[in-house]
């Protein structure tokens, strides 16, 4: 039985990666940092919490990290965990840095001092490639990181890289597109706009305030994508591989197609709110997975419309529907 060692067990992609790894027989190990509460939620919604066998430890404290690696003795490392928020990196810029950027770091040396032939997966972002260098962005396009999020990410994505370089260890950058999923954070778009229509329906919420509409983003089922962490860690060689739809959408296009799920015109709703803009922007990302599907024989199933109509059922059923 091979043991998989999940950083971020606790946020969306965890949660969907321990329970397909769960289902693949392997024994699942999470790194929990310390908060007030735990906050397993996700864990407990996919039914898996009590599956899971956790380790105290935090991104910041490598001690940490190095403890619980040497206690568990995974054969394959997933680093999710991250300040994942593009709008708070402008806020907790440092902290950022530290978990996001730095955070690669201190598990690379985790696994070098515990053991190099651990194979590592790093949870690197499309935000990477910030201000578009090429209309549709594969694993050749050149990056330009637009926020303080994607410029520690690109810190980690070279890390990882230069320690697959340096000490030949097995480490892959997966450059994952947005993905999204009932268990998406509420502070992200897709699901500040499900959580929106399932309270305007309960009558609990009256407008819907967002900022850039026009953004664009090329976004996939979380479901779906950790297949692909999974698989780049199966390969003979280490890789870096893109993983996204290949189909971009507006804000606004995936706000309409959320409302009228409800048979709501979100234009009755919708509020544009200055504060809400970025100081700097993404405007459109669009992903080529035409490696992942060649090589790994990846390709994403769930559709971006059915993925809305997933969220916005999901949060109806939270509301009691
Ligand atoms: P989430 O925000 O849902 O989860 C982040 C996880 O990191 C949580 O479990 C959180 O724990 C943990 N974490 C944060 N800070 C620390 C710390 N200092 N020490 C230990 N753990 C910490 O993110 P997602 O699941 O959506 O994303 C997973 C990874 O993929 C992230 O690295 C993200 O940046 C990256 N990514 C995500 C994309 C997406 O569209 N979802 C796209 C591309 C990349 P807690 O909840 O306790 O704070
Ligand atoms: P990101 O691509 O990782 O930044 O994911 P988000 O879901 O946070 O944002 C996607 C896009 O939606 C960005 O271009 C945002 O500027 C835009 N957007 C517009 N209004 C909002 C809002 O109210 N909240 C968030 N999170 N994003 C918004």
């Amino acid at each position: 039985m091979k043991t998989a060692f999940i950083t971020g067990i606790t946020g969306q992609d965890g949660a969907y990666l321990a329970k397909f790894l769960l289902e693949k027989g392997y024994c699942v190990v999470g790194l929990v940092p310390r908060r007030s509460t735990a906050n397993l939620w996700r864990l407990e919604y996919l039914q898996i919490a009590d599956q899971v066998r956790y380790e105290d430890g935090d991104l910041l404290d490598v001690t940490s990290l190095i403890r619980a690696m040497k206690r568990s003795k995974p054969d394959e490392v997933y680093h999710l965990a991250a300040q994942s928020f593009v709008g708070s990196s402008w806020e907790q810029p440092i902290l950022t840095a530290q978990a996001t950027g730095m955070g690669v770091l201190h598990v690379l040396e985790a696994i070098r001092e515990t053991d190099p032939s651990i194979r590592m997966y790093q949870a690197s972002s499309s935000e990477l490639y910030g201000l578009i260098q090429e209309p549709q962005q594969s694993e050749q396009t050149p990056f330009y990181p637009r926020s303080p999020y994607a410029v520690s990410k690109l810190f980690g994505y070279w890390m990882t890289k230069n320690y697959r370089e340096s000490f030949q260890m097995y480490t892959c950058n997966g450059i994952l597109f947005n993905h999204e999923s009932p268990l998406r954070g509420p502070e992200f778009v897709t699901r500040k706009v499900t959580q929106a229509v399932a309270q305007i329906v309960s009558g609990r919420q009256k407008e819907l305030r967002l900022g850039n509409i026009f953004a664009k983003r090329d976004w996939g089922f979380a479901g779906d994508f950790v297949e692909a962490m999974w698989l780049m860690l199966q390969q003979e060689e280490p890789d870096d591989y893109v993983i996204a739809t290949g189909e971009t959408t507006t804000v606004e296009e995936m706000c309409k197609v959320a409302f009228d799920y409800v048979g709501l015109n979100y234009q009755d709703y919708l509020v544009i709110d200055p504060q809400l803009y970025r100081p700097a922007e993404v405007d459109i990302l669009l992903g080529n997975p035409a490696k992942a599907k060649q090589k790994l024989g990846w390709y994403p199933k769930t559709k971006w419309q059915d993925l809305i109509h997933m969220m916005v059922e999901a949060d109806l059923q939270r509301n009691g529907k």
